[in-house]
């Protein structure tokens, strides 16, 4: 989990690499429907150009299926989803279990300077500064309430975003492996 701008998407990538599982980014699938111009890519473009969600029923959807292909049996990274507390709810409702939540911890400014830096480079249709402005809204409103229920259930382990990519990748990994170690300690004790 992270702010728009944290590095969720690059640290995804990377991170699941390390552990041989996929990394699946509700944007990602989103952003390539629209690039085919697919039924669903029609269905979703001007809401994400907007900065708003997406449907719960649309996106709950979609990761379930993507979660009951064969190459998601031993694991998975999510990037993106749950975004509010109905998607932690169906997530659950799936018999998915997650292990650990990442947050990736990025100071507001720096993920503004980010994000219009990613504007230029990738032209991405979302990466304005209104659109940018409502997405780190709903991120506040919708999104940043699930780090208390996921650090309720003890599974919250933040990482600081700051700096150079590969420094924010051996940081997560360092952090997770602690993390799951701790915990598969604890099981065995
Ligand atoms: P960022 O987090 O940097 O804004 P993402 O690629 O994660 O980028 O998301 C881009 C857009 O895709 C969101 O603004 C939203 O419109 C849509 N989207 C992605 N994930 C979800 C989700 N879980 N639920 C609803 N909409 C989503």
């Amino acid at each position: 989990m992270g702010a728009p701008g944290a590095g969720k998407g690059t640290q995804a990538s990377r991170i699941a690499a390390r552990y041989d599982i996929p990394a699946i980014s509700t944007g990602s699938i989103f952003r390539q429907n629209i690039a085919e111009g697919t039924p669903l890519g029609v269905k979703v473009k001007e809401i994400m150009d907007a900065g708003k969600l997406v449907s719960d029923e649309i996106t709950d959807q979609i990761v379930a299926d993507r979660l009951s292909q064969d190459d998601c049996a031993s694991g998975w990274l999510l990037d993106g989803y749950p975004r509010n507390l109905h998607q932690v709810s169906a997530l659950d409702e799936a018999g998915h279990q997650v292990d650990a939540v990442i947050s990736l911890l990025v100071d507001e400014e720096d993920l503004i300077q980010r994000l219009l830096k990613r504007a230029e480079i990738e032209g991405r249709s979302d990466d304005n500064e209104d659109t940018i402005r409502t997405r780190m809204q709903v991120y506040t409103a919708e999104t940043e309430p699930l780090l208390q229920t996921y650090a309720e259930r003890g599974l919250l382990v933040e990482v600081d975003g700051e700096g150079e990519i590969d420094e924010v990748t051996e940081r997560v990994v360092r952090e997770l492996d602690a993390f799951l170690s701790g915990n598969r300690g604890e099981l065995d004790a």
